[in-house]
């Protein structure tokens, strides 16, 4: 069930975001960087050591702040390198995050999925409960998408 928010004995407070469907008017998501940037990798085909070629971001979604009321954004720089020998480039490992293509960590897609699958809720109601309860802006469009696409529930669009 929800949780109320209480300032005060007693007092209720309604969550002032409530009814914002622009994300632009939404509270400023808090910056968290992490790195996979590496100056070598080993190829995953040999295991030859690889310099890096090219550094990337990717921008995750992930559990808000809840004390300040913000939703958190994980900028994950990761390098790509590139295997002389099998003339192949490959990236750096992210998969500890996110799975590959997906705007959202695991952590928020689990909470997702316990949403839409053990509770039963429909898309509408998960996705205000992942703002309202976790800070999270996934558009309901997109968690109707997940479903759409059956049974695998990989977000491979934000939005
Ligand atoms: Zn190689």
């Amino acid at each position: 069930m929800g949780v109320v928010v209480v300032s005060g004995p007693g007092q209720y407070l309604p969550d002032p975001t409530e009814g914002i469907i622009n994300p632009a008017d939404l509270p400023q998501a808090k910056l968290i960087r992490r790195s996979r940037n590496f100056a070598h990798r080993p190829c995953p085909d040999r295991g030859k050591s690889c310099f890096r070629q090219t550094i990337y971001t990717r921008v995750l979604h992930d559990v808000g702040d809840l004390v300040l009321g913000r939703p958190r954004d994980i900028h994950l720089e990761y390098s790509q390198h590139r295997c002389t020998r099998c003339k192949k480039f490959f990236n750096a490992d992210t998969s500890e995050y996110a799975l590959p293509r997906s705007h959202y960590t695991h952590r928020v897609v689990s909470l997702a999925v316990r949403l839409l699958v053990e509770d039963g809720l429909p898309y509408q109601a998960a996705s205000w409960h992942l703002w309202r309860d976790h800070r999270v802006f996934m558009p309901f469009a997109t968690v109707q998408n997940w479903v759409e696409v059956g049974g695998k529930r990989r977000p491979d669009r934000c939005g």
